[in-house]
């Protein structure tokens, strides 16, 4: 072979790796991913006429208890005593209730950690799940290199609130015949191992894990959609803000906004509009509407040792309640029933 028939064999080579390298990259993006940007904040003034549904009194009262059986567990990260108490805790309460509960537990290789994801099913009419969740993990507040990161801390506010709200929703959920399939989902490892948040580098590992096989079975058919996610995450504070969170979908955000209004908590949501990294991204970055409740932005106690109960409040938690189980039938109709 001379020379310049091994340059042009060597160019046509070269030329079709880079054109397969091409046409491979296309298809692989078409479904990876994609970032998600932060919206603008919704008009106020435009209110969706929804009929408001009222949690049962006692409600916010229930969320408290289970929020204080949590804490006493102490701290609830990957691989501590209180991680596996609060595990058996969730299922135990649910399975009293009646309510089907999975155990998703995996090991991350990276990490070599052990997580588990909980999901507990409510069937609904239809297939089509609507879920609601929020991370059972508190944040790892031992082993860092400063010492101001390293002190007790239970979360109450911070993981506990989530769970305690899902796990008192759940007898009303369950009482009340819906056209999805409600489930409720508490995902592991939402906490940053560092101590900052990194872009999620070492977060949100359950919820990743549950977008990403969610997507594959969907690929191969094998599952239901999941149509929409609501997200709840520090709901139990005195001093309640739910902050508009800007990489929610925007119609998700108008109808809490308006679940707002028609329940009368409305002093309570919206007041500052903020974008915030949490459980939902993973969902959204796959194509799944999703909203945070979240009460981060102005959160004095926020990742501090003063994340403790008795800056919780019952009527904070019943008012998240109210507009939760208000959203629940527009979601439904949006997402489910009248899906375009
Ligand atoms: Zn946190």
């Amino acid at each position: 072979m001379r020379w310049s028939t091994i340059f042009a064999v060597t160019v046509l080579g070269l030329g079709a790796c880079i054109g397969a390298a091409v046409a491979d990259k296309r298809a692989r993006t078409q479904d990876e991913p994609k970032p998600v940007r932060q919206q603008a904040a919704i008009d106020q003034q435009r209110v969706l006429p929804l009929e408001p549904v009222r949690a049962p009194a006692d409600l916010g009262e229930r969320a408290m208890a289970h929020a204080r059986a949590l804490c006493e567990f102490g701290p609830r990260y990957a691989g501590v005593p209180g991680w596996s108490k609060q595990l058996d805790y969730i299922e135990a309460t649910l399975a009293a209730l009646g309510i089907d509960v999975r155990r998703d537990t995996w090991t991350d290789r990276k990490e070599l950690l052990t997580f588990s994801n909980l999901t507990a099913t409510l069937p609904g009419k239809r297939k089509e799940r609507v879920v609601l969740a929020c991370h059972h993990d508190t944040k790892c507040t031992t082993g860092h290199d400063d010492p101001a990161h390293n002190f007790h801390f239970v979360g109450a506010n911070d993981g506990a609130s989530g769970v305690a709200l899902l796990l008192a929703l759940a007898p009303v959920l369950k009482a009340t015949e819906r056209e999805a399939t409600i489930e409720l989902v508490f995902f592991d490892g939402e906490e940053s191992l560092d101590w900052r948040w990194n872009e999620a580098a070492r977060a949100l590992f359950g919820s990743k894990r549950l977008a990403k096989r969610h997507r594959d079975a969907l690929l191969l058919g094998k599952e239901p959609r999941i149509e929409a996610l609501i997200l709840l995450d520090m709901v139990g504070r005195k001093e309640l803000h739910i902050q508009e969170e800007l990489y929610s979908t925007e119609l998700l955000r108008r109808i809490t906004w308006s679940a707002a209004v028609a329940t009368g908590h409305r002093q309570q949501f919206f007041r500052r509009a903020e974008a915030a990294a949490d459980d939902h991204k993973p969902f959204l970055e796959v194509g799944i509407p999703a909203i945070d409740l979240i009460d981060l932005n102005g959160n004095p106690d926020w990742h501090t040792a003063a994340d403790t109960l008795d800056k919780m409040s019952p009527q904070s938690l019943q008012a998240v309640a109210d507009v939760v189980l208000t959203m629940l039938p527009a979601v439904e109709k949006a997402y489910v029933t009248e899906r375009k």
